[in-house]
């Protein structure tokens, strides 16, 4: 039996694991104390509002396994090429001696406070789209007091598509998540106005068209394409708005009693660094893989594969996807 590292306990470690422990010995490192965090923190998926926690439970039983050590907050710290072998350093400074790697240490959420003139983190009125999850989750859409909102609106690529914040590309899911979060917002609250800025929508995914028809012709969920240049707070503590409807040519204002920012996906920390580390950082912090169409589990490195969103931001389902194919790629490597 070969063994195998696997770094980053989120959907591509775990369903990589569970393939590749079938024939071979799995160490599972996670640097925080819970798997799967980026999902538990979800209500429900697009795009067919399937339970997040529902999805977090079957990807977690798929650790089941005898061949699959998971090891719960043990952070690696490097990763090292010795002889025909990998040395896997964790920050106790243990040594773990592996005939392959995976690294599979995800992405972190951009961290609003960084478009100050957006005001998270100053006005109560101001959330991020994860907050809002929570918000549904819980079933506790209310504004900074508590009270009922009568109109929420959406601001799309908050941290990405964004040269001030050092993010030119697109983060894939934030639209189709502002759409998501909208209709679970009229359903929490009929009355309320909702609207939705955006610079363009990309509804790329198979039903993501279908669910933005739906929001409009179903929900009532309002479309503005423009971009919020500010945000502030009023007596009443609502959120004052100024924008620019990129499609009539005018600056308007609007007040608002929530304002959701979708935030987009960077690179996590442990992907920077391992990447760094490694030699296989790439373009924003993301890794890099060999060639991205034949060669999109593979690295430069032998012996070395990545999977999942350390390499660009991605879907639940390609994930998945790019999880089994590691798996398959690595078999055939270790064969
Ligand atoms: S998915 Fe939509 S909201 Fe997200 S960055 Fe791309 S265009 Fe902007």
């Amino acid at each position: 039996m070969k063994k195998i590292a696997i770094i980053g306990a989120g959907p591509a470690g775990i369903e990589s694991a569970s393939i590749l422990a079938k024939d071979n010995e799995v160490l599972l490192f996670e640097k925080s104390t819970a798997v799967l965090s980026n999902i538990i923190d979800k209500a429900y998926l697009f795009p067919d509002f399937s339970s997040a926690s529902e999805i977090a439970d079957k990807l977690n039983s798929k650790l089941i396994n005898d061949n699959i050590t998971l090891m719960l907050n043990k952070e690696v710290v490097d990763i090292v090429k010795n002889d025909s072998e990998w040395k896997v350093v964790d920050k106790d400074g243990k040594n773990y001696f592996v005939s392959a790697v995976l690294i599979t240490t995800g992405y972190q959420i951009f961290d609003a406070r960084r478009k100050e003139e957006l005001g998270y983190g100053i006005y109560k009125g101001v959330v991020t789209s994860i907050d809002m999850e929570r918000m549904i989750r819980y079933n506790q859409v209310v504004n900074s007091i508590n009270e009922t909102p009568k109109r929420v609106v959406f601001l799309q690529c908050v941290g990405s598509r964004d040269e001030k914040s050092g993010n030119r590309y697109c983060s894939k899911l934030c639209c189709v998540t502002a759409v998501k979060q909208a209709i679970e917002v009229r359903k929490l609250l009929p009355e309320a106005e909702i609207y939705i800025f955006y610079m363009d929508l990309r509804m790329w995914g198979q039903h993501f068209e279908e669910l933005y028809r739906e929001s409009q012709e179903k929900y009532d969920i309002r479309f503005v394409r423009g971009r919020i240049s500010e945000a502030s707070s009023t007596f009443d503590r609502k959120i004052q708005i100024k924008a620019e409807d990129t499609l009539l040519g005018v600056p308007m204002k609007m007040t608002a009693d929530l304002l959701v920012l979708m935030v987009g996906m960077e690179a996590s920390c442990g992907t920077k660094d391992l990447g760094v580390k490694c030699g296989i950082g790439g373009e924003y912090g993301f890794v890099k893989t060999a060639t991205p169409h034949l060669c999109d589990n593979e690295t430069t490195e032998q012996g070395l594969f990545v999977a999942g969103s350390c390499k660009r931001p991605m879907t639940i389902n390609d994930v998945i996807n790019d999880a089994r194919s590691a798996a398959c790629v690595i078999s055939d490597y270790l064969k």
